[in-house]
C-alpha cells in the first residue's frame, strides 16, 4: 500500500532528509586519503544527534553502524571498518535519519583524491541519470518511466544496472511502497500520485550489472570487481511535480563544487 503524505509530513520529511544532506556535507569535509570508514561513520552519528535525530540506519534490520560505506566495487550496504581510503578509491556513503518519526535516506559517491578518468565519468553518468530518473517523478506517470529513464542513459555509456537493490517509497519507514526499480518500461507499474515521496537510488556498475553478496551477510559488491556508483534523493511530488526534499548543497560547499543541478526541482 502507498502511503500519501499530507503537506504537513512532506516537512517533516523534508527536516528529515536535509539532516541527512547536511551530515553528507560533513562526511565530504573529511574525505581523504588515510582516513578510516569507521573514522567518518563516527563523526556522523555525532552530526545526526546533534541535529536532534537518530542515525536511521543503526540497528535497522540489525545494520551495526550510522553509514553504508561501499568503496569502489562493492555497491552498497559496506560495513565502515578501520581500513584507511586510498588516493583513487571511490566511496558510496548512504546515510538515514529518524526525526519526529519520519526518515531521511539520501547517498553520495565521493572521489577520494584524483581518480581515473573513466571512474570519473561513471560517476557522472550516474548522477545524471539520478535527475533523469526525477524529472520522470510527477502526475501522469507511472514507476516504469523513472527506471526506463536510469536504464536507458546508464546501458546507453555501457554500464550494467543493478537488479536486485532498488529505491523505495519513504516515510515512517525507511523502506514503504512502491519499489521503485532503475530499470523498467515506459508506462509500466503504480501511477504517481500527489504527496507520494519515494527515495530514488541508481546503483550503477561499469561492467556486468551482476553482484555478489560478501559472507559478511551485508556488503553487495560486483560480480566483476569493477566499479559501482551510488547517488540517491529523496523527493516528494507537489503540484503534480518532483520536489526535492534533500540536497547535495552541503556536499558541494565542502568540495567547492558549483552546481544548479537541482534548480529545476525546487518549486
Ligand atoms: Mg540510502
Ligand atoms: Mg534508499
Amino acid at each position: 500500500m502507498i502511503n500519501i503524505k499530507s503537506r504537513e509530513e512532506i516537512e517533516l520529511l523534508r527536516e528529515s532528509a536535509l539532516i541527512v544532506s547536511k551530515t553528507l556535507g560533513e562526511v565530504a569535509k573529511l574525505i581523504k586519503p588515510g582516513v578510516t570508514t569507521l573514522q567518518l561513520d563516527k563523526i556522523a552519528e555525532e552530526h545526526i544527534r546533534d541535529l536532534g535525530a537518530i542515525p536511521g540506519f543503526l540497528g535497522l534490520y540489525d545494520f551495526p553502524n550510522t553509514l553504508c560505506m561501499s568503496p569502489n566495487a562493492q555497491i552498497v550496504h559496506g560495513i565502515p571498518n578501520d581500513k584507511p581510503l586510498e588516493e583513487g578509491d571511490i566511496i558510496s556513503v548512504d546515510c538515514g535519519a529518524l526525526k519526529n518519526g519520519f526518515f531521511g535516506d539520501h547517498a553520495y559517491t565521493f572521489q577520494v583524491g584524483e581518480v581515473d578518468e573513466e571512474i570519473k565519468k561513471l560517476l557522472q553518468i550516474t548522477k545524471e541519470s539520478l535527475y533523469m530518473g526525477i524529472r520522470e517523478f510527477k502526475i501522469g506517470n507511472r514507476v516504469g518511466d523513472v527506471g526506463f529513464a536510469i536504464q536507458n542513459y546508464t546501458e546507453k555509456h555501457g554500464y550494467g544496472v543493478v537488479r536486485e537493490l532498488v529505491g523505495h517509497g519513504l516515510g515512517r519507514e525507511m523502506h514503504e511502497d512502491p519499489e521503485m526499480p532503475n530499470y523498467g518500461r515506459r508506462g509500466r507499474g503504480k501511477k504517481f500520485k500527489e504527496g507520494m515521496v519515494v527515495a530514488i537510488e541508481p546503483m550503477i556498475n561499469m561492467g556486468t550489472h551482476r553482484i555478489k553478496q560478501f559472507s559478511d551477510g551485508w556488503t553487495i559488491k560486483t560480480a566483476d570487481l569493477k566499479p559501482s556508483a551510488h547517488f540517491e534523493h529523496d523527493i516528494a511530488i507537489v503540484n503534480g511535480k518532483p520536489e526535492l526534499l534533500s540536497t547535495f548543497k552541503y556536499v558541494y560547499d565542502a568540495l567547492g563544487i558549483v552546481s544548479n543541478e537541482e534548480d529545476e526541482f525546487n518549486n
